[in-house]
C-alpha cells in the first residue's frame, strides 16, 4: 500500500465523515463485491484452519520420524497450541533456520506457503540437495503463529488483523507484528500505534502476548541463522529496518540482504513471471518492533519479510482465491531454496 493512501472498510456515513473532513475517497470495493468476498465455503474448505494444520503436520511428521518432528513451541492467549515442525536429522548442529507465517490473522495464504514448503522438504528428503541440508541442520517452520486472530478471521471476521487480547479499553487484540522487543514502541502512528483499538496496537509492552513469546523463546534457544516470516499481500521482499529510514549500519550484513532479496526476486518472476519488490522495510511504511527488526537487531540474523500475492486491493487484496495458493507456493519455492542454500 502506498504513503499517500489508506485503504479502509467504512459505512456511507463514515465515508461521508472523511469527505467532509476534506479527505478523498474512492470505493475500491463495490459493497456486493465486499460481501462476496468474504469467507466462502469454498476458500474456508482449501485452507488450512488451526486444526487441519495441526493434522497435517502431525501426519507430515510421522511418514518421517528419522528427520521430522512436530513441537508446540507455546500456547496462545485461548489456549490454542502454536506449532514448529522441526524437519533436520537429529544431529546437533548450529545451522538453522525458520520460516514462519499468519502473525496477521487474514493472511491466509501465509500459512499455506511455509506449509507447503514444509511438506515438499519432508516429501522430498531423499533428493540429494535436500538431503545434505537436513543432514548439515535443521529447517524450523510454524506456519501459524497467531491461531486465535486466524480462527476469528475464518469464524467471525474474515478481515481480523490482531490477536485476541481484551486491552485495558475493553477494545480487542493487538498486533504480534510490533510487539517484538527490539526498538518496541519508539513510534506512535497510525501503522505502529500506541492506540488500543487501532488495527496496529504495539501492546503495553514489548513480548506482551504469549504468541510473541513463543516466538522469542525459540529463537533464543535454538539461535537460527535466518528467518523468513510470511506475510501477504502487495508482493515484496522486505528486510530491516522497520523502525527508521535508515539502512541498517553494517554494510556487509546490508549487502548479504540485498543481494540475497534480489536473487530471490529474479526466482520467484522466474517461475510464473510475478513481480516481487525487494526494499527496506520502512519503505512500505514505519513499524516499531516488528519481528525482523528484533530477529536482526538483537541477533545479527538475516530476516526478511515475504509480503506474498496479491499485488493490490484490486486484485483482492487479503482475500486471494483458492486457485492462486498453489503457484503463490510454487513461485516461492525456489526463494525458500536459495535462502535455504545460502544461509544454512
Ligand atoms: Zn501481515
Amino acid at each position: 500500500m502506498k504513503a499517500d493512501h489508506v485503504v479502509l472498510r467504512a459505512a456511507e456515513e463514515q465515508a461521508l465523515r472523511l469527505r467532509q473532513m476534506g479527505y478523498t475517497t474512492e470505493d475500491v470495493v463495490g459493497t456486493e463485491d465486499h460481501l462476496a468476498m468474504f469467507a466462502t465455503t469454498e476458500a474456508i474448505a482449501a485452507y488450512h484452519s488451526a486444526e487441519t494444520l495441526e493434522q497435517d503436520l502431525r501426519q507430515l511428521a510421522e511418514s518421517k520420524p528419522e528427520i521430522a518432528e512436530l513441537r508446540e513451541i507455546g500456547r496462545s492467549l485461548e489456549d490454542r497450541p502454536i506449532w514448529a515442525l522441526r524437519i533436520g536429522e537429529r544431529q546437533v548442529s548450529e545451522h538453522k533456520l525458520l520460516f514462519m507465517g499468519c502473525h496477521h490473522a487474514r493472511e491466509w495464504v501465509s500459512v499455506e506457503v511455509p506449509y507447503l514448503l514444509a511438506e515438499h522438504l519432508v516429501n522430498n528428503a531423499g533428493q540429494p540437495h535436500v538431503r545434505q541440508w537436513l543432514q548439515r541442520g535443521e529447517i524450523w517452520v510454524s506456519p501459524i503463529v497467531n491461531p486465535d486472530g486466524h480462527e476469528f478471521s475464518r469464524t467471525q471476521d474474515r478481515l481480523w488483523r490482531k490477536n485476541r487480547r481484551t486491552n485495558i479499553d475493553g477494545s480487542i487484540g493487538l498486533d504480534p507484528n510490533r510487539n517484538y522487543g527490539y526498538m518496541w514502541g519508539t513510534l506512535n502512528i497510525s501503522t505502529s500505534s500506541h492506540v488500543p483499538s487501532d488495527p496496529t496496537y504495539v501492546g503495553p509492552r514489548a513480548f506482551s502476548e504469549p504468541e510473541t513469546q513463543a516466538v522469542r523463546n525459540l529463537v533464543a534457544s535454538e539461535l537460527f541463522r535466518g528467518i523468513i516470516t510470511y506475510h501477504s499481500f502487495s508482493q515484496l521482499i522486505l528486510y530491516p529496518w522497520g523502525y527508521t529510514s535508515q539502512p541498517i549500519p553494517d554494510a556487509s550484513d546490508l549487502s548479504t540482504m540485498t543481494k540475497l532479496a534480489k536473487r530471490m526476486q529474479q526466482l520467484i518472476r522466474g517461475v510464473h513471471g510475478m513481480t516481487y519488490t525487494p526494499q527496506q522495510s520502512s519503505q512500505l511504511y514505519l513499524t516499531a518492533g516488528d519481528t525482523t527488526d528484533w530477529t536482526y537487531g538483537e541477533y545479527g540474523i538475516p530476516s526478511f519479510t515475504i509480503e506474498l500475492r496479491p499485488d493490490s486491493v484490486e486484485h483482492g487484496g487479503f482475500i486471494l482465491s483458492p486457485e492462486q495458493i498453489e503457484p503463490t507456493f510454487e513461485e516461492n519455492l525456489p526463494a525458500a531454496m536459495e535462502f535455504i542454500k545460502r544461509i544454512l
